[in-house]
Parts: structure tokens; sequence; C-alpha cells
């Protein structure tokens, strides 16, 4: 294989096929193709683009490089349910009990965070006694038992992937919409799930800054699902700021259940809710509808939340408290308005940096996460504030920490004396399960 050739093709604009994405993947992984030449081959298709084809034999390849789980046991409707990223987006944690306490089975593999945005797998290790680590068998009995599992992917699921992704996130290679959706559809694809919900985040939070980029990224997406056989709802909602008020591990857990118990965030609640009715329509043969809004309500998620928690390792407790059980961390400080104003903007990537600086995610594979430490925040964009009145609250491990971050949060929330700006959609564009 001659690698700069191929790097020059995609240069000028041209295209690779099949077997030779598998050919120059395969040598990555294998260490024949130095990670300076892949890349730039990325780089040259993220500035050039790729073809429908590229993706779809990206994406192949990538779900062929590892094992393919088998969910065909389990009995009843099955759905999974996936974010391509966001800030205070624990959406996942509401969406999945709202499932089950629908009849519908989630079972659900997640990773830890990725660069500024969160992980279940990291929001799921503050409860205290949780296993985030199960085997397929006990994966399927837990969802057999109670409708839920959320777990952590094996290192075995699309493992080109996550070669890939390593090498995407340091040389700026990740927002291309063909790169990002064979990275996810290669590791849903693998999952097993024949019905998939995915949140598409459009804004400078996630990882495509447009909406019609996003829309794009989300018709690739459900196109490549399809190819598979799969159902694949994806809605575009706003990451112009972050999704809820809670950012960081065991806040986000507080957060989800305050939205279970009735009384949460309501911009976390509504795309929750949306997600939620998605999977819900992906799966209805029903002619009486399922409201997911009524199925939260009812309390019936709150309480098939406490039965997956329990299931997967973590305490026989009511939610509520459970919350009050969850680490909290000792030092707490306001940061305020100087002057009066209107929040002109709230910087998701800056806010989601700042929780990880405080601990609550990791700058390198082997950091140890901080599972109490965050963010909690009191405003959002189109809010009238006055001088000294909170603009958020940090949760820090010592005194240093909190005031090093108050002096950075205060530059991540934009206060204008101008017309108030409007307060971004929450869900913005809805594709599928029929491809375009
Ligand atoms: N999430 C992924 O898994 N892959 C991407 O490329 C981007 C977000």
């Amino acid at each position: 294989m001659n690698v700069p050739a191929l790097i020059s093709r995609k240069r000028d604009g041209g295209e690779l096929d099949r077997d030779e994405w598998a050919a120059i993947v395969g040598g990555f992984v294998a260490g024949t193709v130095a990670p300076e030449q892949m890349s730039a081959l990325l780089m040259a298709g993220v500035i050039r683009g790729f073809t429908t084809a590229e993706a779809e034999a990206l994406t192949e390849i990538l779900l062929a490089s590892g094992e393919q789980l088998d969910l065909r046991g389990l009995r009843g409707p099955v759905v999974d349910k996936h974010s391509t990223g966001g800030v205070a987006d624990t959406t996942t944690l509401v969406v999945a009990p709202i499932l089950a306490a629908a009849g519908v089975q989630v079972a659900k593999l997640s990773g830890p965070g990725l660069g500024h945005t969160g992980g279940t797998i990291d929001k799921l290790a503050a409860i205290p006694g949780l296993r985030t680590h199960l085997t397929i068998e006990q994966m399927l009995r837990q969802v057999g038992e109670v409708g839920i599992a959320v777990c952590a992917a094996s290192a075995d699921l699309a493992p080109a992937d996550k070669r890939l992704y390593a090498l995407r996130d340091v040389t700026g290679t990740v927002p291309s919409p063909a790169l990002i959706a064979s990275s996810v559809m290669s590791k849903k694809l693998a999952a097993g799930a024949p019905n998939i919900v995915l949140d598409v985040k459009a804004g400078s939070g996630g990882v495509v800054g447009d909406r019609d980029e996003a829309r794009g990224l989300a018709e690739l997406c459900v196109r490549l699902g399809a190819g598979h056989g799969r159902r694949v709802r994806c809605l575009v909602t706003d990451m112009r700021q972050p999704l809820g008020v809670a950012v960081g591990n065991a806040l986000e857990v507080r957060a989800a259940i305050e939205v279970l118990a009735g009384r949460g965030d309501r911009r976390l609640q509504q795309v929750a809710v949306a997600l939620a009715q998605a999977g819900l329509d992906l799966v209805a043969e029903a002619a009486e509808p399922v409201r997911a809004e009524e199925v939260l309500a009812s309390g019936a998620a709150l309480e098939a939340f406490r039965k997956w928690i329990h299931g997967q390792g973590g305490p026989d407790a009511d939610p509520e408290d459970l919350a009050k059980r969850l680490p909290a961390a000792p030092v707490r400080r306001a940061v305020t308005a100087s002057a009066p104003g209107t929040v002109a903007g709230v910087d998701p990537r800056a806010i989601g940096e700042l929780a990880v600086t405080l601990g609550a995610g990791r700058r390198h594979p082997s950091d140890v996460i901080d599972p109490a430490v965050g963010i909690i925040l009191d405003v959002r964009i189109g809010d009238p504030v006055g001088a000294g009145d909170r603009l958020a609250t940090i949760h820090a491990a010592t005194e240093t920490a909190a005031a090093d971050a108050a002096g950075q949060l205060v530059g991540a929330i934009e206060l204008t004396d101008g017309p108030p700006p409007q307060p971004p959609a929450l869900v913005v564009d809805e594709v599928g399960p029929d491809p375009a």
C-alpha cells in the first residue's frame, strides 16, 4: 500500500475505496501506518469531505474490528440511546427510567467523559456501590430483571474506533460528519440494539457547530443504521449553552433525580422527555400511544430508577434519600454579577473545561475523577440579572481550586446591557427512522 499516494488523493479531493480504507485503518491499528500518516489523511478528509460510501466503509471497518453483542435473547422491545456529547447533559439518567417504566428495555453501553463533555459512566460511578462494569451475561440478566442496564463499553467493542478517536481528539480531526457518524454508529451497531435514539448536539458545546451540519450528521447516522437493519431516530438539540443546571458527576445524578421526582430543571426535563418519546415512538405498536410526559408525571420512572440503581449494585434507597447520600464537595463558592444586565451567553465548552479542571473529568486516561466537584448554574441565556446576583456556585475540593475556578467562570458567562437575546430552542430538528 502506497500510503503517501492515498493521503495525496484525499488531499486533492478524491475518494478512497473500501479496501483502501480497510488497509489503512488496519495498518494504523497494527502499527504499520504511522500516526502522522493517519492524521494527515484524516485532516485531508475533514477539510475536503468524505463521501457517503466512505462513511459506510469506515462504519463497517470499525464495527468489524471488535465483538458484536447479540441482544436477541431479550424478549420485548429494546432501545439504545446515545448523545454525541454535551455539557450538563444528564438525559440518559431520566430517559432510561421513563422507557423502562413504559415497558421498553434499555440495554446501553456508555463511555466515560470525552474532552469537555461528561460521560454517563462517570456519573453512575458517583453512586456508592454501583457497578459500572458488567459482563454481557450480567447485563442481559439485569435488563431482563429490571428493564435497564447501563454499563461501561468493553475494550473489545469497535476497538479500532477507540484508537482512531484518541488520535482525532489530539489532532483537531473530530469535527467531520462522516468521521463522527462512523465512530458513533459502529459502536451502536456493535452494541446490538435494534432501535436507537440519538441526541445530536448542535452548538459550540457539541461536536458540530451549526444546525445544518447537525442535520447532515443525523441523516447520515439514520442511513448507516438503516443499512444494518436498525431503526434510528435522531433529535438535534441545542448545545449553545449547557443543557441543565448541574455540571459534575454527583451533581448531575442529583439533577436527574430531581427531574424524575417532578421538580427538576425544565430544560433537562424537556429534552429527556422528547428523547424518551422518540424511543417510545420507535417501538410503538399500541393504538393508544404512550406519552413519556405522563409516565414521568406518574412517578413510575422514579421507581424504575430506584430498581435500576439497586439492580446494578447501588443502594436500595428511595432516590431522594440517595441524592442526599451522594458525595458532596467540601468547598462551595458563589460567583456573582458585578453589574446588572441580561445573560447573552453561557459558554458550554468553557464551563465543561472548568468542570474538568475542578476534577470532574480527565485530561489523561489515568486521571482519577472527583465525583463531588462541579458547577451549579443559576442563569441561562436571556435571564435578567442584578448587580450581586448569583450566577453560579462552584463545588470544589479546595479553597484554591474554588478561587481559581471562580475567576474563570466569570469569563464564561457573558452579560449584555443591550436588548435581551432570544433563548435558543431546545429541540431544533428531528430525523428518521426512515432514511432521507
Ligand atoms: N462521540 C463519538 O463516539 N465519536 C465521535 O467521533 C464524536 C463523538
